[in-house]
């Protein structure tokens, strides 16, 4: 059709008699019918566009009819000339329904922008023919005047075409097909508009050729496939071609003015209506300017406002929050307010993230924004300062007991459960609170740092509770700093050390393995405990590397008491493994090559896990646990009772050995309950075929309970504290003389 159409638009241009012309008109005519039929079946454009198209047609059909076989009966020409205004009224509206919707989200100076071009078409259309047909005027005025509108319309038209080929939806070949088409009647129109209006005399078949190259235009429309989204808004084109509008927009401008300097008006009537078209020009042109500053100045405030608040729960974010306090601060100085902030972490976030799902825990999070939003004053200000974690600032408080106040209303708020689309969901929360003090806060980052600060005492004292900062925790906080940049040095300084504890077995009374337990004594002579130092070594990630050398430490220790002789052939060391060594993928191959460095079969080797590495990240866990039991290396469950595990878990993990903690140990003589749980724990390690061992004997009576109990295995000060490796010969040795346990029973 994109073809055929110059072929036919030459061909009637050519062509002498009005016979042929009257042919390819009515060949023309015929293909743009069957083509809307034929499109509208294949390609189901929407009803709007293919009516209309069809109504198109037909009027302009008529209308060329009575135009091209009399013309000189005022009545067919005032008929004609109608119809030419009404298909021009019909393409407007048709335009405008499209341009409607594709427009959408368009900013407006895309509609400016064409306005400006449609007034600068309308200021031609007016100095080249409506002007002069009003002084060479051989027809009837209604005739002229219909004409005059006709070809106004004209310049709304160009104005919809022009919108929406600015516009910023996806032009489609279907846009370009229907922009060629009216464009190309246009053409016919301003040719036959210089023709009415005297200046040129130019051939009927010439001025109408590009109507024929509409027709065939308007086939190739419909047609293509493209045509069925022509009225829907269509997906968005990245980069908008912004030279090619402004090089048009701005010839709009500049020729009707140079126009206007160059030529005179022809009377007084001309001269208004120059005037008032330029007038027009130039405000739409202002507007357009006015406008376009203002929408940049709306897009730069919201810009700075989504910098500043946080996208999930609409809150201040961070650097929010540190002005609104930074200000705070300020204001202070000038009342008797002391301005507070609380520091308020969501208790086992992590889990809820993990159990239900991170759509939940957003949830959660928003739902958690509420509340506090609904709970506190209106003068406090909530913000979210990352991930779980929420700062609140009461910037009109007047001592350390407001502010506490405030945080106990807000712990008692989330006794009711937060309602989210998953069911209820029971949350609490750990809050620090910090009051300004002169003495150490300095700015706003210290105010929140220290109820951050006072906020981790609060989760130490076991969470769901309220803590006030003071002090003495900075102290706390750079010891803890201190220790652990001194961790990250005290493998290399060689400030750690292995000391053993011998595990024996109850009833014959021989040392049948031994627990590596780790020292640490600082360069300075301070001895600090694995119960202060390996959590801060887990957090930081340290405890890769220097569990990576207890491990062969303690196997080479082993190897070497069984080649001296200090111990059984058979005796096992067991070491104590955390949860994130076993997220450490080289940890497999660590193992083995402490086993192989050390010459110790993998049976020998027991690794102690605590019931938290089945909780937390199990799969991980399991597959690392998995690979090295495969290889015969054995796992027992430290500290068992103390956490929460699950029964089932131990089926699915290959677990070997469970360690009775020791606090049940403690009052194994004394408590008849302590004395059933364990009683239970061991029938159970029975039934599933596990080894148990005790933990923590401290008496004789321990022991003899123990034994009544068939426990086989034990380990304790009792029986010896953790001893160097040099000592272990001696100690070995005196427990070998002690002998069988049993003997010790009181008479
Ligand atoms: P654990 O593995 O349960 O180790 C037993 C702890 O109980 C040791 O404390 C030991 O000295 C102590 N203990 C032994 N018998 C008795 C007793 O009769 N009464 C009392 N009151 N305590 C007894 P220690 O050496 O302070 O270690 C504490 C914890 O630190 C260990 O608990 C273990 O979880 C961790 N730990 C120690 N060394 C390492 C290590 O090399 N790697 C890892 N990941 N953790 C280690
Ligand atoms: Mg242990
Ligand atoms: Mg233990």
């Amino acid at each position: 059709m994109v073809f055929l159409a110059p072929g036919a638009t030459v061909l009637h241009g050519l062509s002498p008699a009005d016979s042929t012309t009257d042919f390819i008109y009515l060949v023309a005519a015929a293909q743009v019918v069957f083509a809307v039929l034929v499109g509208v079946l294949i390609n189901k454009p929407d009803r709007k566009i293919w009516s209309s198209i069809l109504f198109l047609i037909f009027v302009l059909l008529i209308a060329q009819f009575f135009d091209n076989r009399d013309s000189s009966s005022v009545g067919a020409k005032l008929f004609s000339e109608s119809l030419f205004l009404a298909v021009q009224l019909i393409l407007v509206l048709g335009l405008f329904l499209v341009v409607r919707r594709r427009i959408g989200g368009d900013p407006m100076n895309v509609v400016f922008d064409a306005l400006v071009i449609s007034l600068a078409s309308w200021f031609f259309i007016w100095v080249g023919f409506l002007n002069p047909a009003r002084a060479f005027s051989p027809d009837d005025v209604s005739v002229t005047v219909i004409r005059g509108l006709t070809l106004a319309s004209s310049a709304i038209v160009v104005f919809m075409l022009a919108t929406l080929l600015f516009g910023s939806s996806v032009r489609t070949p279907s846009t370009w097909l229907a922009s060629g088409a009216i464009l190309s009647s246009l053409v016919g129109d301003v040719l036959y508009a210089t023709n009415q209006s005297g200046r040129l005399s130019i051939d009927q078949q010439i001025a109408n050729a590009p109507y024929i190259a509409s027709l065939f235009l308007v086939s190739a429309t419909v047609l293509h496939p493209s045509v069925a989204t022509l009225s829907e808004q269509t997906t968005s084109r990245v980069k908008q071609p912004l030279l090619g509008r402004m090089i048009l927009t701005t010839t709009a401008l500049v020729l009707p003015i140079l126009f206007l300097a160059l030529s005179n008006p022809t009377d007084d009537s001309d001269r208004f209506v120059r005037a008032a078209s330029i007038f027009v020009l130039a405000a739409t042109v202002t507007a357009r300017v006015v406008f376009a500053v203002r929408a940049n100045a709306a897009l730069q405030e919201r810009l700075i406002v989504s910098a500043q608040t946080d996208a999930l729960t609409d809150l201040p974010n961070r650097g929010l929050m540190l002005e609104h306090v930074q200000s705070a601060i300020v204001a202070s100085r000038f009342s008797n307010s002391r301005p507070a902030a609380l520091f308020i972490d969501v208790d086992r976030f992590k889990n809820i993230n993990d159990s239900l799902g991170h759509s939940a825990g957003d949830d959660v999070l928003i739902a958690v924004a509420q509340r506090l939003r609904v709970v506190l004053p209106g003068r406090c200000i909530v913000g979210r300062i990352s991930g779980d974690e929420f700062v609140v600032l009461d910037a009109d408080s007047k001592s350390q007991s407001d502010a506490v106040m405030l945080a106990d209303a807000v712990l008692e708020s989330f006794h009711e459960p937060l309602a989210l689309r998953q069911g209820d969901v029971f949350v609490s929360a750990s809050i620090g609170v910090a009051v300004l003090d002169d003495a150490v806060t300095r700015s706003a980052d210290d105010l929140l740092r220290h109820a951050d600060t006072a906020m981790y005492r609060a989760k130490d004292a076991g969470r769901n509770c309220v803590a006030v900062f003071d002090s003495s925790m900075l102290e706390r906080v750079n010891q803890r700093l201190a220790v652990e940049t001194a961790l990250y040095r005290a493998l290399e300084r060689r400030e750690l050390r292995l000391v053993h504890q011998p595990i024996i077995d109850i009833e014959l009374g021989d040392v049948i393995g031994f627990e590596a337990l780790m020292r640490w004594d600082m360069e300075d002579g301070t001895k600090i405990s694995p119960a202060e130092f390996i959590p801060i070594a887990e957090e930081t990630g340290v405890i890769v590397p220097i569990g990576s050398w207890a491990l062969l430490e303690a196997l080479s220790h082993l190897r070497g008491w069984i080649n001296q002789g200090i111990c059984r052939r058979d005796a096992t060391m067991s070491v104590n493994v955390s949860p994130r060594q076993l997220h450490d993928p080289n940890f497999v191959a660590v193992v083995n090559e402490a086993l192989m460095r050390s010459r110790m079969p993998a049976d020998q080797l027991w690794l102690e896990v605590t019931e938290g590495v089945m909780i937390t990240q199990p799969d991980q866990a399991l597959e690392t646990l998995r690979r090295l039991s495969s290889t015969g290396v054995r796992v027992a469950i430290d500290d068992f009772g103390t956490g929460y595990s699950s029964l089932s878990f131990l089926q699915k993990f290959p677990i070997h050995r469970l360690k009775i903690d020791r606090s049940f140990i403690n009052e194994l003589a004394e408590d008849a309950s302590a004395k059933s749980l364990v009683k239970t724990i061991i029938a159970m390690a029975d039934s599933l075929g596990l080894d148990v061992v005790a933990e923590g004997v401290e008496t004789v009576e321990q022991l003899h309970a123990l034994g009544d109990l068939h426990c086989k295995k034990a380990q304790g000060f009792l029986i010896s504290h953790p001893v160097t490796p040099e000592t272990m010969g001696s100690t070995v040795a005196g427990l070998d003389k002690i002998g069988k346990w049993p003997r010790l029973r009181p008479l």
